[in-house]
């Protein structure tokens, strides 16, 4: 039996992103990715007796950046909490969190899949710090501790439990991500940790109102993990309940190796942590000018963009979504259209032959050899007519990438590959074509029209693709209609 038709899948997801600040929400130690074990830990990172955390301005802005761009209505009056929970890797024996008065509440992320367009509504967003790392496999008999991650900012962002399949939940961190890469809030960076996600996952009878109870998968390190974990989770819970046995409110982890998930703990409840205002810091106001003024920041998000696009530069609608889906073909994009006007051209290029280099090269639009403007010299040069589409986007671009001292005109110069408008090189190359074909000449002149085609390829082959195709067919019907 299809158990889809009788159960619902109910998804929560709880992300949390680390902002991009150079250092940690409550001291000045840098948060760079990757630099040797316990190097960027003062002695507020250790939580050494006396010391004194003081707020990280930045992070603030960012998590207000992150909540207007998502729609949520702002607290203005703030202040954090303690956690209370022991752990190696939390030398404070707290964890200083906005978890229970968040920065910002409510909004939404806008996801299609096959059934169409969902508003996927956020419960929170919130502002906390990271702790450290247990490493368990450096060491034979023990397990040791890097503390530079301790005190990074972290944004939680929550979702209401309104997520119903494991594609609804792909296509919401794929958008969550895109943002908040978009608006320079997070570098979306999973392997890193930048962004980890826990999904709660439950199931219920199609058409009950409440909600069943849940499992928390933790820590899942990629997007495509976090699908699998939910359809994992599902089926196991579907299963437990056709066998008519309890299902356990647990924390588990996802195994990607042996695609299984496994029990870590049962479940805290928020009493356990002992929550308590944190005294050491003051609580921060926030105005309605500070949030006008992030919103004027704020650049035009990707779905904002695309329409953009589609109605100013009359793009279509699927090359605007092309060009959108990425930052960095964004930029290269806007940086194109300083130097050419040939709006559509210059999307055409971008999806056309630099985005098949990039795949062929496996980089990014941004590693892309040539300057923006170079490009837009060639699109130029195109678009004028002086060379044909195929030979710029071949032979041109590749001289360009060996040669990057070189302009678009002089490459095709070095190459002969500027187009002839001249009249007479081109009345040689008709009337020689013309020449080589007495047959299809009568068969034409006899009425078979669509000999043209012939006539005019066999032209611009003897041009090497130089010949101006407009004065080309010009002399063609001249000459045969004599
Ligand atoms: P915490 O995990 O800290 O106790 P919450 O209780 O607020 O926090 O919920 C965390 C996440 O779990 C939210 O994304 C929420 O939507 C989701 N969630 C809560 N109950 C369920 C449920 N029964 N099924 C699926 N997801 C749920
Ligand atoms: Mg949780």
């Amino acid at each position: 039996m299809n158990y889809q038709d009788k159960y619902e899948l109910v998804v929560g997801l709880e992300v949390h992103a680390q902002l991009s600040t150079k250092s940690k929400l409550f001291c000045g130690d840098s948060t760079a990715f990757g630099a040797a074990p316990n190097t960027q830990v003062s002695p507020i990172s250790l939580a050494h007796p006396g010391t004194l955390p003081k707020m990280n301005k930045k992070a603030i802005e960012l998590a207000v950046k992150l909540g207007t761009a998502l729609d949520c209505e702002i607290e203005r009056h703030n202040y954090f909490a303690r956690k209370n929970y022991f752990y190696p890797d939390l030398p404070k024996g707290y964890q200083v969190s906005q978890h229970t008065a968040p920065i910002c509440k409510g909004g939404f992320i806008t996801v299609t899949t096959d059934s169409g367009e969902r508003k996927i509504v956020l419960n929170r967003i919130h502002l906390e710090e990271d702790a450290g790392k247990s490493i368990h496999d450096v060491d034979e008999n023990y397990t040791c501790v890097d503390l530079n991650r301790a005190g990074v900012p972290l944004v939680e962002i929550v979702t209401e439990p309104v997520i119903h399949s494991s594609e609804e939940a792909f296509q919401f961190l794929t958008e969550l991500r895109k943002i908040v890469r978009w608006i320079d809030v997070c570098d979306g960076n999973m392997e890193e940790g930048s962004m980890r996600c826990d999904a709660n996952v439950s199931i219920r009878l199609k058409g009950e109102k409440t909600l069943g109870k849940r499992v928390e998968v933790k820590n899942l390190n990629s997007i495509r993990n976090v699908k699998k974990a939910i359809e994992i989770e599902r089926d196991r819970l579907i299963e437990l309940v056709e066998k008519k046995q309890p299902i356990v409110q647990e924390t588990r982890s996802f195994d990607a190796d042996k695609n299984i998930t496994f029990s870590l703990r049962s479940k805290e409840e928020s009493e356990d942590y002992r929550y308590f205002p944190e005294p050491d810091l003051p609580p921060f106001d926030i105005t309605d000018e500070y949030i006008e003024q992030i919103k004027n920041l704020l650049p035009l998000l990707p779905e904002q963009l695309k329409q953009k696009y589609v109605t100013t530069y009359n793009l279509s609608l699927y090359d605007a979504g092309v060009i959108c889906s990425e930052k960095e073909s964004v930029t290269f994009f806007e940086g194109l259209l300083v130097h050419t006007q040939h709006y559509k051209a210059a999307a055409n290029w971008m999806i056309g032959p630099l985005k098949q280099y990039c795949n062929e090269h496996k980089i990014g639009i941004e590693e892309f050899p040539l300057k923006e403007e170079a490009v837009a010299g060639l699109i130029e040069l195109t678009e004028s007519g002086k060379v044909n589409f195929n030979n710029a986007s071949t032979k041109i671009l590749q001289h360009l990438i060996a040669h990057p001292g070189q302009t678009a005109l002089e490459a095709a110069s070095a190459l002969n590959l500027l187009q002839e408008k001249n009249s007479e090189a081109i009345e040689q190359w008709v009337k020689e074509t013309l020449d080589a074909m007495p047959e299809k000449v009568k068969e034409y002149k006899a009425g078979k029209k669509g000999l043209i085609g012939l006539f005019s390829g066999e032209v611009k082959k003897r041009s090497k693709g130089k010949a101006d195709m407009q004065e080309v067919t010009r002399l063609l019907n001249e000459k045969l209609n004599q």
